[in-house]
Order: structure tokens, then sequence, then C-alpha cells
């Protein structure tokens, strides 16, 4: 894999085909369907860094046209339809001057792996009729899982309407991100291409702070490019569960690192990020933080009560009803406001 410093999307294009070059990936695209899987988590404008930014996207996009290729991108947005989120971001107007189709994921076809805890999974028709899947996520944390590098941004590939059950089946921290891994093993990208000019840290992956680490990370393994950004950002792998699960699982092979020399990236890590330093279960229900609405920033859009998916939020009451929250944190991630907080609460 490849890491290549880089501070402007301007210049993405010439560092993507050197990166692509570095590893070796010269295959034969003619005739072949490529889908483009960015990070288009809800609608905000590419200013924000919580989308892959536009810029990216058509440089990768047009690399991949030159070589022959048939190109299309497609996501599955929590809360909004692709398009939606497309066109706020400006990843709609690029894909109108490149001429190539934007699609909704939203046509579940269900598959079983041979093996895992999580076997059966429905993922959109678009990504299993791909010839070569191209994984587009953003650098950013995550208040659920810590980080959200190449594979969280695979959870995209599960249609939106699938995606709130999984916060049932798979409930807290770990068992979350044990499911993105065996997703993302059988998903199973051909490269993955991160955009890290611009990213986020903090209470990401919406609502944190703006940082600018100036790298783009190329790897035909997902799984070595989550733990060679995480390296790179000083976390300590085991701190992290789908790093920690990745290693344990067996998915992290042994890779070599080439490109420019980065200096380390300091990435602060969510608030929530206590659950994997306190992971006993005894110790968590004292530690956890559960959120709570600012009612000062709040502006009833009803993000958070649609998808909460424990019905716990009223918002005619602006109350959460803390028997039921799951501490999923979809809330957070999706208030537009940043109106949802965390505040520890003793059980
Ligand atoms: S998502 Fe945020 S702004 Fe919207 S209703 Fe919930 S707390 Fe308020
Ligand atoms: S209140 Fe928020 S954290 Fe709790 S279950 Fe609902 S969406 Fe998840």
């Amino acid at each position: 894999m490849t890491v290549l410093s880089n501070t402007e999307y301007a210049r993405c294009r010439e560092k993507i085909v050197e990166g692509l070059e570095q590893i070796g990936f010269v295959d034969d695209l003619k005739g072949k369907k490529v889908l483009l899987k960015p990070n288009l988590l809800s609608p905000r404008t590419a200013d924000s860094s919580v989308t892959t930014n536009p810029e990216f996207l058509g440089a990768v996009a047009s690399v991949f046209l030159q070589r022959g290729a048939t190109v299309s991108v497609g996501d599955s947005p929590a809360r909004a339809s692709a398009a939606s989120v497309a066109r706020v971001s400006g990843i709609e107007k690029v894909c109108n001057e490149l001429s190539i189709p934007l699609v909704e994921f939203d046509e579940p076809v269900q598959v079983l792996l041979e093996k895992g805890v999580y076997r059966r999974f429905e993922i959109a028709r678009p990504v299993l009729e791909a010839d070569i899947v191209v994984n587009l996520p953003k650098l950013k944390t995550h208040s659920l899982t810590l980080v959200t590098f190449g594979v969280k941004n695979l959870f995209g590939c599960v249609p939106g309407s699938k995606k709130q059950g999984w916060h049932f089946r798979a409930r807290n921290m770990s068992d979350f991100s044990r499911m993105l891994v065996e997703l993302a093993s059988y998903i199973n990208p051909s490269l993955t291409i991160m955009d890290g000019v611009e990213g986020m840290d903090g209470n990401g992956p919406a609502n944190g702070r703006k940082i600018y680490p100036g790298v783009i990370a190329i790897s035909r393994d997902v799984f070595a490019l989550d733990d060679a950004v995480a390296s790179i950002c000083g976390i300590k792998h085991s701190r992290v569960p789908i790093l920690r699960i990745a290693r344990e699982l067996g998915f992290v092979s042994s890779y070599e690192t080439v490109g420019d020399k980065i200096e380390r990236i300091d990435l602060v890590l969510p608030e929530t990020n206590y659950i994997a330093v306190y992971g006993a279960r005894l110790l968590r229900r004292f530690v956890t933080k559960f959120p709570a609405i600012d009612h000062k920033r709040c502006i009833k859009c009803g993000n958070c009560e649609s998808a909460c998916p424990a019905g716990a939020i009223t918002l005619e009451s602006m109350k959460i009803d803390y028997s039921k929250c799951i501490t999923c944190y979809v809330c957070h991630e999706l208030c537009p406001e940043n109106a949802i907080l965390f505040r520890r609460r003793l059980l």
C-alpha cells in the first residue's frame, strides 16, 4: 500500500496516478464496470469535511475513465437519498461534468458468508454487480466505532432501510465493529483510496473538528489501509475495535507501506472512546456516555427521532428515554446542528 502527502485537492489526480503505479495497479480496465463508493453520510457541503470531497472523487473517476472503464458512483446515506447528499456536497456536479451516473443503493440482495458471527447481510445490488469496487472513505473519527476509515465506509453498501436493524443485532461497539469487519471481508473492494487531504477528528463523523492531515492512502487491501493509517495517526490498534478485531481474525496480512514520508497525524478520538479503554462490562455502565439534546441548538428537524433505532427520542417533549437507549449514537451522527451532546449518567 502507499501513503502520499498531498494538501491540495487540485493535485489529487496526479498523486492518485502516482499512487496506483506505486502499488502496481495496472489492471486492464477496458469495458470493466467500476463502482466508486464515497462517504455520502449526510447532506453537508464539501467544506464541512463530512463527505468524500467532490474534487477527490472526480480525480479518481477521471483516472478510471481514461483507462477505459465504465464508472458509476453510489452510496446509501442513512436518512437521505444519495442524490440529495451528492447535490449539497458538490458530487452531483462532478458526476454531471464527467457524465457518470449516480446510483441509489436501494435494492438489497441477501448474501450469506461462509463463516463468521454475522453471516447474513443485505447488500446493494450495484455493489454485487460491479467488476471493481473502489472504496473512497474520508479520514474521520466516529462516535460509535471511534474511526471511520475504509472498513466502516463499506457499511454504506447496506441499503439504508436495512441499516437500523444492525444497531440491535450488534448492540455494542465491539459487536458492531465485528459485523463491519465481516461485512468488509465479504465486499473485499478491489481498491481503497482514502481522502485524507482534509478530515475530521473529535466527535465525528459529522460534528467533530475539521482537520488537515494532507494525505492520500491507497491499497488493494482495505484492512491493511486502515491498519497503516491508524499507525500514522498514533492510534493504538488494541484500543479501536475495528482494528483490533481485523487483526485478531487474521484479516490484516503483512504489508509494506511505500510512498512519501508522513509526519504523525494527531487525531483526537471522540469523547465516547472510554468504552474501549474500560472494556469490562461492570465498569461500562458507569462510564458510558449517553446522548442529550442541547435545546438551544436543536432546530427540531426530526432526524434523531426518526433515525433512532430504539424509538428512544420524543421531540415533542424533547426527551430521551434512557431505559430504551442502546447508545448507538446514530442521533449524534445525523444531527445537522451538533445538538446532541454526550453526558455521563449513573444508571
Ligand atoms: S437531529 Fe439535532 S437538530 Fe434535529 S431534532 Fe434532533 S437534536 Fe434537534
Ligand atoms: S437515543 Fe441516540 S444513542 Fe440512544 S438509541 Fe436512540 S439514536 Fe441511539
